[in-house]
């Protein structure tokens, strides 16, 4: 597009006070030929921005530069309409409010970030927004237990069409072989009964939802508000456009077999809670070693789970499901002895009462590590456990049953590991890193990344557990309910709403041309100069969201719906041929290029930032607000993610003069942090091999530094500032300085 920029430059904020405002205006006028460069009291008030706006209408301005606070606030205030550049000039929080005022070095930061902004803005065009072919809103659900029904009737409550496909003939899960439920309502004392019939019969007869029960999916193939999908049902086949998922499919019990030393396989009165419900279900409650009436039941809690040698993590909902087993036998004869042993009994809100209901109610809870369920020799079970707190031996003897609480593994847990990638001639796998999917055979993506949702270590579907809770690793697919992580009935309603809510947001965001989360609107994409691509399968091996699948002959194809515009593919991608509208390998390097570097380091170092936009320039936002002075040598350049890093970046910094280079990303790791999953993890591979190579030019590799910053890091960052400067001033000048 044919640009004309115009600088505004706040005189707000202490900005006036502590810049040579004329003589930053000059490096836009005198510098860059801008055209028009102003200043005002106050930018963020009517009349500022009634000043840009007059601009724009009057001179034909459609390229705002604003200096001033930082771009993480007053979003809407400069907000001039799609069609026109914005970038932001963060004056305030990275400039005066870090760095003393009135100060030469003060004042030669800001007029760099003023330089950087300006060769931005002269590359940018404003995103025009992806449009596809027959977008659909409908939502599909798949599996139709408790979050399955519940997603359903949310979705089809708000107006969304529905289709819900559920593998047995009839609708309700787990529910199905549910005698009872715990409590819900004050004074969470007594058991609930639900009628399954009449919640199965609510949803089936919506109007807006249509039902597949006997059904599986066999292919889901498109993106988000253009996913098909293959449905077989009685040897039939069906197909449906929906544009977003819900997957409820639940979980399993962790398998008993594995727990011998429990006494499974040894006694047959040794059972799990759901054969024990069922027995409750079918009014049958029997001693299976002999059909005779239970006078005694012993439960025995974390059955597998909190277990290293097994689940290593809290199933959640077995503490609570066990007080409920405890009180179907207290509600049958109050004088039937029952134990639990448990090694903490996590019955959280309210469900507390219901527990104190139980003790009232005379069940005996033994706080113990349970080291064998053996046959006492009269017919009975030992149950031998050792004392949490003391250690000291404790048991029950002359028991009839025990009810083992078995924990819950995830649908997305079963069947084979798929292998992601295959290794290629020459392609150096082992920096590439591979998730594990398991072909569980519950939604058959037609993914080149793989069929089913990646996993965590547990095998639950990979989501950021922090920041977005009910997002997984494929773009408009929103696992819920016990296949997202284990929990209880009242949580999986909850949940099933939430994911529900997710699957409208992300076909309505999509049908706009805009990203889904965490960019949420952000309507640039990424876009492939496809002559000069070499077939080497970095991005669609990188990315992290399986948005792009690829041709025979290896060429991507990206879809760009499934694209969270995270950049990865443009740091990943040797050729430097993909690139976004208003974000590129090409705009990011003159940027770099524009630094003013003096060319003696005595007098003036020079430490480049490449800060990730979601944590890391937050935090030096946060130290500013809070006041905190730091290094007066760093320039910052916001990421959208670490992971965009491109490798030439370093060599353009290096090749300027630059002395250092720092990149603040996001923790990686088993806990990580990172908004992409997998962004900071990939910028820490590729360095390592950069780091290789300026060892072996001699360059010390000591000058580029990657460091994990969180938000709430914002409180070390001058040390950190500090200590990187003073390894540098160790190592002396970059010997590219000058040349
Ligand atoms: S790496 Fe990021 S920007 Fe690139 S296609 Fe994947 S999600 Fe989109
Ligand atoms: S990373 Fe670049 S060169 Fe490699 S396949 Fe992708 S677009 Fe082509």
């Amino acid at each position: 597009m044919e640009k004309k920029t115009g600088v505004y430059i706040c005189e707000g904020c202490g900005l006036g006070s502590a810049l040579d405002l004329e003589a930053l205006g000059a490096v836009a006028t005198d510098e860059y030929s801008v055209p028009v460069c102003k200043q005002h009291p106050f930018l963020c008030s009517k009349e500022g921005t009634d000043m840009v706006k007059q601009d724009m209408e009057a001179e034909g301005v459609n390229a705002a530069v604003i200096a001033a606070c930082s771009p993480r606030v007053m979003t809407d205030v400069f907000d001039f309409g799609a069609d026109k550049i914005v970038e932001r000039v963060n004056l305030r929080e990275q400039v005066v409010w870090s760095h003393p005022a009135n100060d030469e070095d003060t004042q030669m930061m800001a007029e760099d970030q003023l330089r950087m902004t300006l060769v931005k803005v002269r590359e940018m065009e404003p995103p025009v927004p992806f449009e596809g072919e027959n977008y659909s809103k409908r939502i599909l659900v798949v599996g139709g237990g408790l979050a399955g029904m519940t997603a359903a009737k949310e979705a089809a409550g708000a107006d969304y069409e529905v289709v819900l496909v559920e593998k047995s003939d009839q609708l309700g899960g787990y529910l199905k072989t549910l005698y009872k439920m715990p409590p819900s309502s004050p004074p969470y004392e007594e058991l609930k009964s639900f009628d399954l019939d009449e919640m199965v019969e609510k949803v089936s007869s919506l109007p807006n939802v249509t039902v597949y029960t006997g059904a599986e999916i066999e292919k889901i193939a498109g993106s988000p508000c253009m996913f098909d999908v293959h449905i077989r049902q009685n040897g039939g086949q069906a197909q449906e456009r929906v544009g977003a998922v819900v997957l409820a499919t639940g979980s399993f019990p962790y398998d008993a077999a594995k727990l011998e030393k429990l006494g499974f396989g040894k006694s047959p009165d040794v059972v799990t809670a759901p054969q024990l419900e069922a027995m409750f279900k079918e009014g049958r409650v029997v001693k299976p070693s002999n059909e005779q009436p239970v006078g005694s039941v012993a439960f025995i809690l974390c059955a597998g789970s909190r277990d290293p040698e097994h689940l290593r993590y809290c199933s959640a909902a077995c503490c609570v499901e066990s007080l409920k087993q405890a009180k179907y036998f207290k509600e049958a004869n109050p004088e039937t002895p029952v134990y639990v042993f448990y090694k903490d009994i996590r019955a959280h809100g309210n469900y507390e009462l219901f527990y104190k209901q139980l003790q009232k109610d005379g069940v005996a809870f033994v706080r113990g590590n349970v080291t064998s369920v053996d046959d006492d020799g009269s017919g009975g079970l030992v149950v031998s456990a050792e004392d949490v707190l003391t250690g000291a031996p404790v048991s029950s003897e002359n028991v009839d049953l025990v009810v083992l609480a078995t924990g819950m593994v995830p649908s997305t847990a079963q069947g084979k590991p798929f292998q992601m990638q295959e290794p290629q001639e020459g392609q150096e796998v082992e920096d590439v890193p591979t998730d594990t999917i398991y072909v569980s055979n519950n939604l058959n993506l037609d993914y080149r990344q793989g069929p089913e949702m990646p996993a965590l270590k547990y095998g639950f579907p990979d989501s950021h557990f922090i920041c977005f809770p009910y997002e997984s690793r494929r773009t408009g697919i929103y696992p819920a309910g016990t296949v997202r992580a284990p929990m209880d009935y009242s949580r999986c309603a909850d949940d099933a709403t939430g994911a529900a809510l997710k699957a409208i947001q992300a076909v309505e965001m999509t049908s706009k041309g805009g990203a889904v989360h965490p960019r949420a609107g952000d309507l640039s994409y990424p876009e492939f100069f496809m002559q000069r691509c070499t077939q080497c399968k970095r991005c669609t091996v990188e990315c992290p969201f399986g948005a792009i699948n690829e041709d025979e002959k290896a060429n991507p194809l990206p879809n760009p719906t499934r694209c969270r515009r995270c950049g990865v593919c443009m740091g990943a991608c040797p050729e430097r041929i993909i690139s976004f509208k208003n974000y590129s390998v090409s705009m990011i390097g003159n940027m770099i290029k524009n630094i003013n570097v003096p060319d003696e380091y005595d007098e003036k170092p020079r430490i480049l930032i490449l800060a990730c936009e979601n944590d890391a320039y937050p935090a030096l936002d946060m130290a500013g607000i809070r006041r905190l002075e730091y290094n007066p040598w760093v320039r910052v350049v916001p990421v959208r993610c670490l992971g965009s890093m491109n490798l030439v970046w370093i060599a353009d910094s290096l090749s300027s003069g630059i002395d250092g280079i720092l990149l603040l990303g996001c923790k990686h790791g088993d806990d990580y942090q990172c908004h992409f999953i997998k962004g900071s993890e990939l910028a820490n591979i590729r360095l390592s091999k950069v780091m290789e190579t300026l060892n072996r030019l001699a360059l010390e590799s000591d000058r580029v530094r990657l460091e994990q910053i969180s938000i709430t890091d914002y409180n070390r960052l001058p040390e950190l500032l500090d200590s990187f400067s003073a390894r540098l001033e160790e190592l002396g000048p970059n010997p590219y300085k000058g040349f």
